[in-house]
């Protein structure tokens, strides 16, 4: 007699009390998209939006925390080349510019 293997189930989701849930928000990562990019003005290319909080209860689709890159300065922001507050700084210009 061959015992008839055991079903394993793989996917057993338990909620993680410890992680804030984030802000998720397809349309407002479509309104940060631009036809440039945020950083360095660059229109040519691929562009990306990019979550500047990444960490705790970051990561949140919130007009205030994306912004659009190109290919370049997305890699930039991401190895730390580009500090988090010079994002910030250009998202606020951007959003001065467009008069939000
Ligand atoms: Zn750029
Ligand atoms: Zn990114």
């Amino acid at each position: 007699m061959i015992p008839k293997p055991k079903r394993k189930s793989k996917s057993k989701r338990e909620p993680n009390p410890q992680k804030q849930q984030r802000i998720v928000d397809p349309e407002a990562i479509e309104a940060a998209r631009r036809d440039y990019c945020v950083f360095c003005g660059y229109t040519g290319g691929k562009r990306s939006v990019h979550h500047i909080r990444t960490k705790g209860a970051g990561h949140d689709d919130t007009p205030d925390n994306l912004i659009c890159l190109c290919i370049s300065c997305h890699s930039k922001a991401h190895s730390g080349q580009i500090p988090k507050k010079e994002l910030v700084w250009f998202l606020e210009l951007d959003q001065k510019r467009r008069g939000i």
